[in-house]
């Protein structure tokens, strides 16, 4: 069901009358708005879809109406949407949330031309129960309220309730007659991490990072069995290995770990060698099943039993194993992005990729000419890093950056907003489900305005940044960091402290759109004629596709299958490697679904693209049930 206007995903939002919040009874108006929406489902009283939705309104359904996420804009495919799928999922019971801060129906006013009444809601389904949200809005003074745009998420299914609370495992372990000695639990998780004796795993998850950890928690919690492969030799490598000065941009708070968030006393950002520490502690807390220094070396799926054969080395040791899904939980920046150079191989200084950047200090760089090719996060942070050595660092910039400062900017992005009030008062499932809950191309409309605030808190910065010859972009349509996520996952710098080194010309920038034309022996020649001095060269250049990742190690059988990941496809949601959500496959079993879903996700691979840590831990965190990946939150990396 594409968007009427699928090519850029632009929209106009809606304009309403301005609504004094303090004369509206929004409890009341949603719970009537609840029970017109149960009326129209269950064919109760005669309620016409046009009497409680906008013509233009939007519906965002996560394996709710469907086994996949849906983004449905327009009334008439809205109507279609459910017509088709309703009787077999009998959406129904909602009950308004009506709890505190962010849960309770109210007025908001999130563009000075909208003003919508948003509230919280439950549902249940013949197949679970989850959380919603609708927005409501008038069209003129009085008139009556419909929606503008409903959400409406799976969160628990009713045949796999994940085993928490009541549903506690016991803890003990079993006598059976005749085994003298019962395993203890050191002997047990040795048996559930080795897998033999022809166990195997259900699900085998690739990469123990946020992704992947998360999601083997949830999965285990839910009764399934999960193995975990991870190259590196210890879980939290992938940040240890990460250069010595980063601290990660993201707010504590918005990225906790299904099940064990971070104590209140956790500093507000982390730096990578605690966090490494914090995901080694959590996978061994959450009891996960990991085989570290392994890798998938051949996995081939065959489509009549359903199910992959796959050779790992483990420790150097083969093993074959015969899950029924692989997720792909490798990361997106899986792999570098490294130009090469004319004239490159007789350059007599230093050059590497900033993946392999670790620490400026190991190349004495005191008084060395340093070039940075990229001006994204990594190229700043790398840029300090060198400065701070005493190096004389250029950074070199093809096109524009979008720029937030950590200081004013970072706090207005609606994540933020008002994380440091140590209110306890909002689960975090429902802060998730509030802020996945509008279709993207709506939030991407709401960012334009979004970004001119932030710019506004940020002028001082900008202003001095293009001063200094550094070129600033606000991201595709002035959406800013959001849509570059969405769109590209990077293009932008939260600045934490280089871009006053910039404006104070301690770090020179130098612009050429056309970039680098070859290598001199000690210099960088550029396409503008221009060259620069260079004993060092970083080449802070991003990285590849997540689909070539798949490639390398699930072959082209696989990869060819995957779609690239980026952007929003024609209905608004955002692109992800596979169109499949593989849990789907499990519920199926589960649940006993029909054979039109058995059909349709009768297949084996799911590749969230994580582009944030946010988003990793968001992934699992709305994996409640199954529900999948994207989440691209407002995340920021
Ligand atoms: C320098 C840098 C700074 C960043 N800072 C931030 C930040 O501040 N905030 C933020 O939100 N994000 C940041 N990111 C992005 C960060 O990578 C993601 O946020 C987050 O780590 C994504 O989690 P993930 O689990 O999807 O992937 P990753 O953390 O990349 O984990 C993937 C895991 O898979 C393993 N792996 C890969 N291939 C294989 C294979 N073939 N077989 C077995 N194992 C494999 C890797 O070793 C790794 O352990 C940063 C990234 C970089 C490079």
């Amino acid at each position: 069901m594409p968007l009427a206007n699928s090519s850029d995903h632009i929209i106009q939002l809606p304009t309403t009358p301005s609504i004094d919040p303090e004369k509206v009874n929004a409890s009341k108006i949603a719970r009537e708005w609840l029970l017109s929406l149960e009326a129209y489902l269950s064919k109760t009283r005669p309620v016409l879809l046009d009497g409680i939705f906008h013509e233009d309104s939007w519906w965002r359904d996560m394996l709710v109406l469907e086994w996949d996420f849906h983004t449905v804009n327009g009334i008439h495919r809205i109507e279609c949407f459910i017509g088709k799928n309703q009787p077999r999922v009998r959406l129904g019971n909602f009950c308004l949330r009506n709890g505190n801060g962010k849960c309770k129906p109210k007025m908001e006013n999130p563009v000075p031309s909208l003003h919508w009444l948003t509230a919280m809601f439950s549902f249940k389904c013949a197949f679970g129960c989850g959380s919603g949200v609708v927005y409501l809005t008038q069209k003129s003074e009085g008139a009556k309220w419909k929606a503008y745009s409903v959400y409406v998420a799976l969160q628990e299914l009713h045949h796999c309730k994940e085993r928490l609370g009541s549903r506690r495992p016991e803890g003990t372990v079993d006598f059976t007659d005749g085994i003298h000695s019962r395993p203890t639990w050191t002997e047990r998780r040795k048996i559930e991490v080795e897998f033999h004796d022809n166990s195997q795993p259900a699900v085998l998850i690739i990469g123990a990072g946020q992704a992947g950890l998360n999601l083997a928690a949830r999965l285990k919690a839910m009764g399934l069995f999960c193995l975990i492969t991870e190259k590196n030799s210890r879980v939290g490598d992938n940040w240890r290995k990460r250069y010595r000065t980063l601290v990660t941009h993201d707010h504590a708070e918005t990225c906790h770990m299904a099940y064990l968030p971070f104590p209140k006393t956790w500093p507000k950002y982390t730096a990578k060698d605690k966090l490494a520490d914090w995901l080694e502690a959590y996978a061994s807390i959450m009891e996960l099943n990991i085989w570290l220094n392994s890798e998938v070396k051949i996995a081939r799926y065959d489509e009549s039993s359903k199910q992959w054969t796959v050779s790992l080395l483990w420790d150097g040791v083969e093993r074959i194993l015969r899950p029924r899904h692989i997720v792909w939980c490798a990361g997106h920046l899986a792999l570098p992005k490294i130009p090469t150079f004319p004239g490159q191989s007789t350059y007599k200084g230093v050059v590497y990729h900033a993946s392999e950047h670790a620490d400026a200090g190991q190349h004495c760089p005191n008084g060395k000419h340093v070039v940075i090719v990229g001006t994204g996060n990594s190229g700043h942070d790398i840029a300090q890093d060198f400065y701070e050595h005493g190096a004389r660092v250029t950074m070199l910039q093809r096109g524009g950056t979008y720029v937030l400062t950590e200081k004013h900017g970072l706090p207005l992005l609606p994540e933020n907003a008002g994380i440091d009030d140590n209110s306890d008062s909002v689960p975090l499932e429902e802060t998730d489900a509030l802020s996945e809950s509008l279709p993207w191309p709506v939030t991407l409309a709401l960012c334009v305005d979004l970004t001119k605030q932030i710019a506004t808190a940020d002028k001082e910065t900008l202003v001095g940044l293009e001063k200094a010859g550094f070129k600033l972009d606000f991201g595709i349509d002035g959406a800013g960091i959001l849509r570059l996520i969405v769109s590209r996952g990077g293009g932008y710098y939260i600045d934490f402290g280089c871009s006053q080194l910039i404006i104070d010309g301690k770090i020179k920038v130098k612009n050429c759109p056309e970039g680098i034309a070859g290598f001199a022996e000690r210099h960088l020649l550029l396409s503008d004629g221009s060259d620069l001095e260079a004993d060092i060269v970083v080449l802070a250049t991003g990285y590849d596709n997540m689909r070539e990742s798949v490639r390398k190690t699930l072959g082209d059988n696989v990869a060819d299958r995957c779609n690239d990941v980026w952007g929003l496809d024609d209905e608004g949601e955002i692109k992800t490697v596979s169109d499949q959500i593989f849990l789907h496959l499990e519920i199926q079993s589960i649940a006993d679904l029909d054979a039109h879903n058995q059909a349709r996700f009768g297949d084996q691979v799911v590749i969230p693209i994580f582009g944030s840590w946010e988003e990793a831990c968001l992934f699992a965190e709305s994996i409640r049930v199954l529900w999948l990946c994207k989440s691209l939150q407002a995340n920021l990396g």
